[in-house]
C-alpha cells in the first residue's frame, strides 16, 4: 500500500483483496487448504502462511506499523516464541525486561534452557539496565512498553541506539500500544510483535498474532514459522481484517476513555494510586508523549488498604470482571489472582504489583456509566 496514504485509510484499505467476479467491496474470503500446484517454492498453503487472505492482512498490519512484511499467527503467544525461536540459537544469550506478558515469561522460563539459549531479565526498566546485562553472546533485546499491568515506560529510541551500537537485535511487544498509538520501526526496532488477540481483534472473539519487521527478518522467521505450523485458519484472518478496519476509532475512543477513567480514580478518597502514562505524575510520562500518539487504553490503580480487591471485583456491574484486555467492552482483574498469578510473591512486589492492584482495560462506553460502575462498588464497601 502507498506511503502517502493515511493511518486510518490504511486501516480500512491496506492489503484488500479485489473481488474480481462479483466486485464486492470487501475481501473475499479464501477458506482452501489445497492449491493448485505451482512451483515447490509458491506453492499456497495456510502453514506456508501464503493463502491469499493470510497474505493480504499480513500486508495491513505491516502498512500500520510502517513495517516491510510481516506474518500472522495462531496467537500472540505464536508470534512470539516464533519470532524469539527463529532467532536464536544453542549458546546466545538474551536481555528481556523484567516485567513481561505472564505468558512470554513462562515461555522463557521453561523453554529456553531445553534449547541451551542463556538469558536474563533486568533489574529496571533504564537503558543502563539494559546496558549492563550485554555480554559477549547477547544476540538481542527484548522489550514490552507500557508494561503489563504497572504501565511502565521504556525508552524505545535509546534501547534501539544500544542495540544498534552492540550490534545485536530488538523486538518489542507493541500489544498494550497498539499501531494506532506508537510504531516502534519508526524508532529503530527491528521486529514488532502484537497479540492480535487484543486491540487488533478488539471484539474478545478471536485469538491471533502478528510479526511484523524488514523482508529479511520476515523471511527469517518464516523458515522457522513453517516448521512450528503457528499459522491463523483463514476465517480467522478474515474476521481480524474485518476488525482492522475500526481500529483507530475503537483505540482513539478507548485512549479518550481511560484518560478520562484515570482522572477521575486519581481524586477519588478509595483509591490508593493510578498508573497512567497519561497522567502528569507517571514517572516517564515526558517519554511517553515523545514516543506515543495516545496514551493507550489500559490503566492500573490500588486500592485503599482497607478495600478488598476480589470483592471490589465482584461488585461491578457493567465492566466485567474478565481475562484478557482491549475489546470494545470495559474489564477490569486483579492481576494478582489471574493474569499474574504463576509469578512468585516476590516476584510480584519487585514488579511492584500489589494485592490492591486492579488493571482496567478500557471500552467504548459511556465514560459517566463507567465511572458510576466503579463508584457504585467502592461504596459497597465503605
Ligand atoms: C495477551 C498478550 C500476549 C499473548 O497473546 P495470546 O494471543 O494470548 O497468545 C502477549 N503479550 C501481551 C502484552 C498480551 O497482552
Amino acid at each position: 500500500m502507498k506511503k502517502s496514504q493515511d493511518f486510518k485509510t490504511l486501516c480500512v484499505h491496506a492489503g484488500e483483496l479485489k473481488d474480481e467476479k462479483y466486485g464486492g467491496a470487501i475481501s473475499p474470503l479464501y477458506m482452501s487448504s489445497s492449491y493448485a500446484f505451482n512451483d515447490v517454492e509458491i506453492n499456497h498453503y495456510p502453514r506456508y502462511f501464503n493463502t491469499p487472505n493470510q497474505i493480504g492482512v499480513a500486508k495491513k498490519i505491516a502498512a500500520i506499523e510502517g513495517a516491510e512484511a510481516g506474518l500472522l499467527f495462531g496467537s500472540g503467544m505464536a508470534a512470539i516464541s516464533t519470532a524469539l525461536l527463529s532467532h536464536l540459537k544453542s549458546g546466545d544469550h538474551v536481555i528481556f525486561q523484567d516485567d513481561l506478558y505472564g505468558g512470554t515469561r513462562n515461555f522463557i522460563q521453561n523453554e529456553f534452557s531445553k534449547y541451551g539459549i542463556e538469558f536474563c531479565f533486568t533489574s529496571g526498566t533504564e537503558v543502563d539496565d539494559f546496558e549492563s546485562e550485554l555480554k559477549q553472546n547477547t544476540k538481542g533485546i527484548y522489550i514490552e512498553t507500557p508494561s503489563n499491568p504497572t504501565l511502565k515506560i521504556i525508552d524505545i529510541k535509546s534501547i534501539s541506539d544500544l542495540a544498534k551500537k552492540s550490534g545485536i537485535w530488538t523486538m518489542i511487544d507493541n500489544t498494550f500500544a497498539s499501531p494506532v498509538n506508537q510504531n516502534p520501526i519508526s524508532m529503530g526496532i527491528d521486529i514488532v510483535i502484537h497479540s492480535a488477540t487484543k486491540y487488533l481483534g478488539g471484539h474478545s472473539d478471536i485469538c491471533a498474532g502478528a510479526v511484523l519487521g524488514t523482508k529479511n527478518s520476515i523471511k527469517q522467521i518464516f523458515s522457522s514459522a513453517k516448521n512450528l505450523g503457528g499459522s491463523l485458519s483463514d476465517y480467522t484472518v478474515w474476521l481480524l481484517e474485518r476488525s482492522i478496519k475500526t481500529l483507530f476509532i475503537r483505540v482513539q475512543a478507548q485512549n479518550t476513555n481511560a484518560k478520562l477513567i484515570a482522572d477521575f480514580l486519581e481524586k477519588e478518597s478509595w483509591v490508593e494510586k493510578v498508573y497512567y502514562p497519561g497522567l502528569k505524575n507517571h514517572p516517564k510520562h515526558n517519554t511517553a508523549k515523545m514516543q506515543m500518539k495516545g496514551f493507550g487504553g489500559m490503566l492500573s490503580f490500588d486500592l485503599i488498604s482497607e478495600m478488598d480487591c476480589k470483592k471490589f471485583l465482584l461488585g461491578l456491574k457493567l465492566i466485567k470482571p474478565t481475562m484478557s484486555l482491549a475489546g470494545i467492552e470495559s474489564t477490569a482483574l486483579s492481576p494478582r489472582l489471574t493474569s499474574h498469578a504463576l509469578l512468585t510473591e516476590k516476584e510480584r512486589i519487585s514488579q511492584g504489583i500489589s494485592p490492591q492492584m486492579v488493571r482496567f482495560s478500557a471500552g467504548i462506553e459511556s465514560v459517566e456509566d463507567l465511572k458510576k460502575d466503579l463508584l457504585q462498588s467502592s461504596k459497597i464497601q465503605i
